[in-house]
C-alpha cells in the first residue's frame, strides 16, 4: 500500500525529539505528500534505528539533520549527524549483525549492533540501499527507495 514518507519521516522526528531532547533536529522536506509503495511499520524503524544512532553514538549536544527529497524514481532520505564519525576500516563492517565499532563504548549505550544490519535488510526488501558516508566530525546514511512497481504487479 502507499504511504507518504515525508509524515513518516515527521513522525520518526518528533519521537526523536520527545526521546532525545539533547540533539537539535533539524528536518528538511520537499513537498507533501510523497507517496510510494512502502511497509510503514518497517521504515519507520529504519528511520528509528537510523535517528537512535544519530544521538547514542555522538556526543551530548551534537546536532542532527534528516532530509527527504526525490531524484527521478527515487525517494530519498538522509540522516546526518555531527558525531565523531565512523573510521573507513569499519564502514561497511558497522552492517554487518552485531558489529560495533567501540564495542566497550557501545556496549555501556546499550546497543546490540543489528540496527544497521537490520535496516540494509529492510530497506532491501523494499528493492531500496543504505549507504554510508563517514568523515571525523559527519556521518551521513542515506536511504534509497525506489517509486518503481514490480513487473508482476505493475504489467498483469
Ligand atoms: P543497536 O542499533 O542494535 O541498538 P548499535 O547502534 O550498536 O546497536 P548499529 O546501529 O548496527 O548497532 O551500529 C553499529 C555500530 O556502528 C555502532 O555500534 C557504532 O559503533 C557505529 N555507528 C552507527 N551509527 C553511528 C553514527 N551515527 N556515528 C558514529 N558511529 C556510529
Ligand atoms: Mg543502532
Amino acid at each position: 500500500e502507499d504511504a507518504d514518507l515525508v509524515e513518516l519521516v515527521r513522525q520518526a522526528a518528533d519521537a526523536f525529539r520527545a526521546a532525545h531532547s539533547d540533539h537539535p533536529l533539524t528536518v528538511t522536506c520537499g513537498p507533501s505528500p510523497l507517496r510510494l509503495r512502502l511497509d510503514p511499520v518497517r521504515v519507520r524503524q529504519v528511520l528509528d534505528n537510523l535517528l537512535t544512532n544519530a544521538a547514542v553514538h555522538t556526543p551530548t549536544g551534537t546536532p542532527v539533520s534528516v532530509e527527504v527529497s526525490r531524484s527521478g524514481d527515487t525517494a530519498l532520505v538522509r540522516v546526518t549527524d555531527a558525531g565523531p564519525g565512523i573510521p573507513a576500516a569499519d564502514q561497511e563492517r558497522v552492517f554487518d549483525r552485531f558489529y560495533r565499532v567501540d564495542k566497550a563504548r557501545s556496549r555501556d549505550r546499550g546497543g546490540s549492533g543489528l540496527g544497521l544490519a537490520v535496516a540494509r535488510s529492510l530497506v532491501a526488501a523494499h528493492g531500496g540501499s543504505v549507504e554510508l558516508s563517514s568523515e571525523p566530525g559527519r556521518t551521513a546514511i542515506t536511504v534509497a527507495v525506489p517509486f518503481g512497481r514490480v513487473a508482476a504487479d505493475a504489467s498483469r
